[in-house]
């Protein structure tokens, strides 16, 4: 345009310097384009008016001066189409102004160009009048054929699904005959609608693609045309009821086929253009789902993943993977947003909580924080309302010193015998039983290897015990750990039922027991107070019904309670490896019914309840309240003491197992002293800095006995030395009990259980020794005895005597030597040697040679000379005096 535009200017260049001003009716501005980066760009614009068809409008000399000539010809149009060319002749040659004229052959020009257009444009008229024309006889045409195509097709149709039918019907009929009864009264349902059986099926298809293309053929001239007859050839089928995939088109026919038939429709699958194309239908077909995702790769689009907000619980740490997870998110991508942040993080990496929020709030999930032991919440405690409570039998505990006979009592209401199966005379296996009280009612009694035990178990937030049965031999009267028994349930606030026992021994004295007992705060009834107290003697078997009443009637003043009918809560009485049944703990049940299936949380095991057996050993597939049952089916063996709970699902038992055994090994950390603990654990270490430990892993049989034997270990320690149990467990000794001991070189005690073969000889393999017990104050006294050697013994130091440098050689191999004199005393090979300059000791050592003239000799008397060489030491000097001593060390024990 500016070139044309260029070119009429140059004609008119030799008009005077106002041609120039040609150009201006161009309208010409500036705009200022912002883009999207911020940027800012100055863009000229030219507006240029277009002419409209003006017939009288003067001749322009071609086409292209054209659009600079508008303008002056624009004021022309309002008035009439004569007055350019009068202003053209006439101010020319007064003004000087070119702008109204045009030449000659400019005007002739342009009417030629109008002319031309003009008669374009009627052709162009005429062209389209013709087509339109020429389109509707082919439409007509068209239409006559479809008609009659569709009529033909109809007749083939009816006369295909008379076909069919009869078919159908045939068949029918000979299957029938073959087997009346197999024969479905679905299928004519099928076939009333041609639903023809495997070999007719492709039959009918033929047929259309027959059919379809004499329709299709004449009209093909265009696409278009093409396919509206397709469309409408498709609907007859329909209406007849005919086959499938016969057509280019499938689409169109779906909607239509859909209500006559969906019988056929299931039969046939998908309709997609491969199929419909296809000879046949077992070629694989490309799903909905391919499709879409093709068409987006190739538009380069990526879709858009449906995104599920999700609430994501985060504990106050956690795993790259565990987030993840728990978004629904692949931990690449957090992984990615995490390096945005400018952290490199690999997906087993730990994030605390904060980091972790971040990046589910930035993936548009929602964040609910919870400290760890929220996992616990819910888990204990949760109450019961009255009317839900019912009575239950109490729970008993007897307590006393040793040998006052605990045992024999229990066994006597128990009425076995196991105290002649006992080693040592300790109470080495917790049990518990129920008897029948003579009153009625069930009573349960525990047996607890001591009262530390109790009170373990007690701390553990466990009070198990309702009524404690304190039992003072008559014989024997309070004793230490009678008192401690009384200040166990006091500080529990148990109430105490007195037994005084072994009455049936000549030296029994009960009435000192009573008054004894008075000094700690124990008031029996015949005294006055309130406490209950009982002679029996457990080896005659006499009074222990009314030790049983007493219990009965003291129960009934607590009025024990609980809900039978919800999920149990209890405590693990004992817990040892079974060698055969794997971990068996005794559990007492303390509120709800526990039953076979439960699963069950307890300390950091778990387990889902296989078996419970009862106290008589019968199995039993419920424990209510107050009853003592093993239970078979936990993972691993839990503790004495540990709560047990059941809970809904495996994944919760899991999480707050997880959750104990992380605190138990952060716990166990700290208390093994590591580089990484706290502050305050410094501290304590500083304490004990100088204190020597004595590593110990101990096994034993039953929770109760290690227990028990740890309380006694730790009684061991003093300032100097203490026994440190870096592993205690209930079961026998394992490859990993030997390779714990390895690692912190300990000694491995086995407390009537025995290691393993492959532990044997691991422990054979590493020199680690094992030693086994059946009696506690054996291993006490062993561990006291080896403990004693690590006290550091007693050194003695007797004088030898002194030697003075006479003048030091250098010898080549030996180094340097020092001539000597004996000055008093002897000096021996070996023995430690002192160095002194000017009173000043500046080494000490030993001697590692001992020379007179050539001869290596074990000692050297006063006044003598000799040569002398120092073990790793060279320095000596002329004159320095060399003092020899011996030293004795004196070993110490506890
Ligand atoms: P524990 O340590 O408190 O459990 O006491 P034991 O039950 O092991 O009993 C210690 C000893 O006292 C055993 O030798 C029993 O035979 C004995 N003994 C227990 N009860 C009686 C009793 O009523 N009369 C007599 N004469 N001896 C008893
Ligand atoms: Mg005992």
């Amino acid at each position: 345009m500016n070139d044309s535009s260029n070119s009429g200017d140059k004609t008119l260049t030799v008009t005077p310097s106002k041609t120039l001003s040609l150009k201006r009716p161009v309208e010409q501005g500036m705009v200022r384009q912002s883009f999207s980066h911020g940027r800012t760009k100055a863009v000229v614009v030219e507006k240029v008016k277009r002419r409209a068809h003006e017939p009288a409008k003067g001749p322009a000399p071609a086409a292209a001066p054209a659009p600079a000539a508008p303008a002056p010809a624009a004021p022309a149009q309002s008035g009439a189409p004569a007055r350019p060319t009068v202003k053209a002749a006439a101010p020319r040659p007064q003004t000087g102004v070119v702008l109204r004229t045009l030449t000659d052959e400019q005007r002739d020009a342009r009417a030629r160009a109008l002319t031309e257009s003009r008669v374009r444009e009627d052709e162009d008229r005429r062209r389209q009048e013709a087509d339109a024309r020429a389109r509707a006889e082919r439409d007509a045409r068209d239409r006559v054929e479809r008609d009659a195509a569709e009529a033909r097709k109809k007749e083939e149709e009816t006369r295909l699904a008379r076909e069919a039918e009869a078919r159908r019907r045939a068949e029918e009929e000979a299957r029938r005959r073959l087997n009346p009864s197999a024969y479905p009264a679905a299928e004519p349902d099928h076939g009333l609608t041609f639903a023809p059986t495997g070999g007719s099926r492709s039959k009918p298809q033929q047929i259309i693609f027959n059919t379809a293309r004499p329709a299709g053929a004449p009209a093909s001239a265009t696409p278009a045309a093409a396919q509206t007859p397709a469309a409408t050839e498709s609907r007859a089928p329909a209406g007849a009821g005919a086959p499938r995939r016969p057509l280019t088109a499938p689409k169109l026919v779906v909607p239509s086929v859909k209500p006559t038939r969906t019988g056929a429709m299931k039969d046939r699958g998908r309709l997609t253009v491969t199929s419909a194309t296809a000879s046949d239908g077992e070629e694989r077909t490309r799903s909905v789902a391919a499709f879409r995702r093709r068409t987006q790769r190739m538009k380069g689009v990526v879709e858009q993943k449906e995104r599920l907000s999700r609430e994501v619980v985060l504990p106050e740490t956690i795993t790259i993977q565990e987030l993840a997870n728990r978004m629904s998110e692949r931990a690449v991508d957090v992984i990615k947003l995490l390096m945005k942040q400018g952290q490199m993080h690999k997906i087993t990496d730990v994030i605390d909580a904060d980091t972790a929020e971040l990046i589910a709030v930035e993936l548009g999930h929602s964040v609910k924080r919870v400290a760890e032991s929220d996992v616990e919440e819910g888990l204990f405690d949760t109450p019961d309302t009255e009317e839900q409570l019912a009575p239950r039998p109490p729970v008993v505990t007897i307590m006393g010193h040793v040998d006052h006979g605990k045992t024999s009592l229990l066994d006597a209401i128990r009425e076995a015998n196991v105290v002649s199966g006992e080693a040592g005379g300790i109470t080495q296996h917790i049990g518990a039983y129920q008897v029948v009280s003579p009153l009625g009612g069930k009573i349960t009694f525990i047996d607890t290897p001591g009262h530390a035990a109790f009170t373990a178990m007690r701390a553990r937030g466990a009070k198990v015990t309702d009524i404690v049965v304190l039992v003072v031999a008559a014989d024997d009267g309070v004793m230490p750990q009678t008192i401690e028994a009384i200040s166990h349930a006091k500080a529990a606030g148990v109430p105490i039922i007195v037994a005084i026992n072994k009455i049936d021994k000549p030296d029994a004295k009960p009435e000192r027991v009573r008054s004894e007992l008075l000094q700690y705060e124990v008031q029996v009834e015949s005294m006055g107070g309130d406490t209950l107290e009982v002679e029996v003697s457990a080896k005659q078997r006499t009074n222990l019904d009314k030790l049983l009443e007493a219990i009965t009637l003291q129960s009934e003043v607590l009025d024990l309670k609980a809900n039978p009918g919800r999920p149990a809560e209890g405590t693990v009485i004992e817990a040892r490896l079974d060698r055969g049944r794997g971990p068996v703990a005794t559990v007492l049940v303390q509120r709800g019914t526990l039953s076979v299936g439960n699963i069950v949380v307890a300390g950091s095991q778990w387990g889902r309840v296989r078996a419970l057996i009862d106290d008589k050993g019968l199995n039993c597939v419920h424990a209510g309240p107050s009853f003592p049952a093993e239970v078979l089916g936990f993972n691993g063996a839990p503790e004495a003491g540990d709560r047990v709970a059941v809970v809904e699902s495996e994944a919760r038992a899991r999480e707050i197992t997880e959750y104990r055994e992380r605190q138990k090994r952060e716990q166990a950390a700290v208390r093994g002293g590591s580089a990484r603990s706290s502050l305050a654990d410094m501290m304590s270490q500083l304490k004990t800095a100088g204190r020597k430990e004595f590593p110990l892993v101990v096994k034993g049989d039953v929770q109760g006995s290690v227990e028990a034997i740890i309380a006694a270990l730790e009684k061991l320690g003093t300032d100097e030395v203490a026994a440190r149990v870096i592993h205690a467990g209930a079961g026998g000794i394992t490859e990993s009990d030997i390779t714990l001991a390895e690692a912190s070189k300990a000694a491995v005690i086995g407390f009537n259980v025995r290691a393993h073969k492959e532990a044997r000889e691991a422990a054979e393999k590493l020199g680690i020794e094992i030693r086994y017990y059946n009696i506690i104050y054996n291993l006490v006294d062993d561990v006291k005895a080896a403990m004693s050697g690590l006290l550091a013994p007693t050194l003695r130091e007797t004088m030898l005597g002194n030697a003075e440098i006479r003048e030091v050689f250098a010898i080549s191999k030996i180094g340097k030597v020092a001539g000597c004199l004996v000055t008093d005393g002897t000096v021996e090979r070996g023995q430690h040697v002192r160095l002194i300059r000017d009173n000043v000791v500046v080494h000490e050592g030993k001697l590692s040679t001992l020379k007179r003239y050539k001869d290596e000799v074990k000692e050297v008397a006063a006044g003598m000379e000799c040569g002398m060489a120092f073990e790793n030491y060279q320095d000596m000097r002329q004159g320095d005096i060399i003092e020899c001593y011996r030293v004795e060390e004196i070993k110490r024990s506890l």
